[in-house]
């Protein structure tokens, strides 16, 4: 028996080369080896996104850029979260027995905090409800971002917690993160994320990358000065693209001057566009057929929906509601 597979993606904004590199694209390499499931997580997305148009346009775009990006209908299934409304249900049982400390403690929600006071519950609760869409599908792995590293322990946490309460009924999920990838910098140098409005998208035009790509931040050194390539925004995305003996090269050209800013980033667009080139015809051919592609996430819903309902009956006995 395969080993089962569950990550998701928000529709939050535009994809990005961090989500690609860091999530979608160990999605594709791994779906011949895991019984694989993947979401496009429009309740997470609601934390952020509180405008109808927008919110159904980006969960479309996600779908199309999953297919877009490799992902086989046929080998994964391919669902949007709010089809499952057991999940949050099954969030509501956890955060039960989870308590405002614990989740203080989350990176994500301290940044989000330290931003603005008034933090929503929604976000707050973010690690609660994705443990329930881990946890309610027993997956066994979970490809991420390191970013999203501690939220996979919450829900590791909130599996050993439930589990003392109410006895064994969960398994405990690992996160599968690529170390050559890890956090993907944004043009700014930040984690390269949807909502910090730093990205490379995926897929932009030509001209939307070119933009994104030439404003990515560095220091002021000029052409003939030798460059450290480890703290270069630049470089670090250059790893994501270039072999080891042609990294070597352009370490060596970094370290002993000659070479711009400019020429490093031009050289990053063409790596870009050479990936997206082939993934955006693919794409522009599901967009004239969305009917398949909103089919493709209905027959995905059902299948993830009949697991998610087989394991709410265990659940909802073990928590003593079912009389
Ligand atoms: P938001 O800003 O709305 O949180 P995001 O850009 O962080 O959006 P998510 O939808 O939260 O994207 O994350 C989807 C997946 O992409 C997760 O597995 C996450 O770990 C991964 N990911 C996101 N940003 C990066 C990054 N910069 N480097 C590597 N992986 C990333
Ligand atoms: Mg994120």
């Amino acid at each position: 028996m395969k080993k089962k597979l569950l990550s998701g993606i928000q529709p939050s904004g535009t994809i990005h080369i961090g989500n690609y590199f860091g999530a979608i694209k160990q999605f594709v390499d791994l779906q011949d080896n895991y019984d694989s499931f993947v979401f496009i997580a429009d309740l997470h997305a609601i934390t952020t996104i509180q405008n109808k148009e927008d919110l159904s346009k980006n969960i479309l775009d996600v779908a199309l850029d999953y297919l877009a990006c490799g992902l086989d209908p046929e080998k994964v299934c391919l669902f949007k979260q709010s089809d499952l409304a057991e999940v949050t249900e099954l969030a509501w049982y956890f955060n039960c027995i989870t308590t405002m400390p614990y989740l203080e403690r989350a990176t994500a929600y301290k940044d989000a905090h330290m931003k603005t006071k008034e933090v929503n519950i929604g976000l707050f609760d973010y690690p609660i409800l994705m443990a329930a869409d881990i946890l309610i599908q027993d997956a066994d792995v979970v490809p991420v971002g390191a970013d999203q590293k501690q939220h996979v322990e919450y829900a590791r946490d909130t599996a050993q917690k439930f589990n003392k309460i109410y006895g064994e009924t969960f398994k405990l999920p690992e996160p599968l993160i690529l170390k050559n990838v890890a956090i993907v910098p944004g043009i700014d140098g930040r984690k390269m994320s949807k909502s910090y409005k730093n990205t490379i998208p995926l897929f932009g035009t030509d001209e939307e990358i070119k933009k994104a790509v030439m404003r990515i931040v560095t220091d002021s050194k000029g052409t003939d000065e030798p460059k450290d390539p480890d703290t270069c925004n630049i470089f670090a995305l250059h790893k994501l693209f270039l072999k080891e003996d042609a990294l070597k090269i352009l370490h060596d050209k970094y370290t002993k001057g000659g070479l711009s800013y400019k020429e490093s980033k031009e050289m990053l667009l063409l790596e870009i566009l050479n990936l997206v080139k082939p993934m955006r015809e693919k794409r522009e051919m599901y967009a004239k057929d969305l009917d398949k592609v909103r089919n493709i996430l209905k027959n995905g819903a059902k299948k993830a929906k009949t697991i998610a309902l087989e394991k709410m009956n265990i659940i909802r006995d073990k928590v003593g509601v079912k009389i």
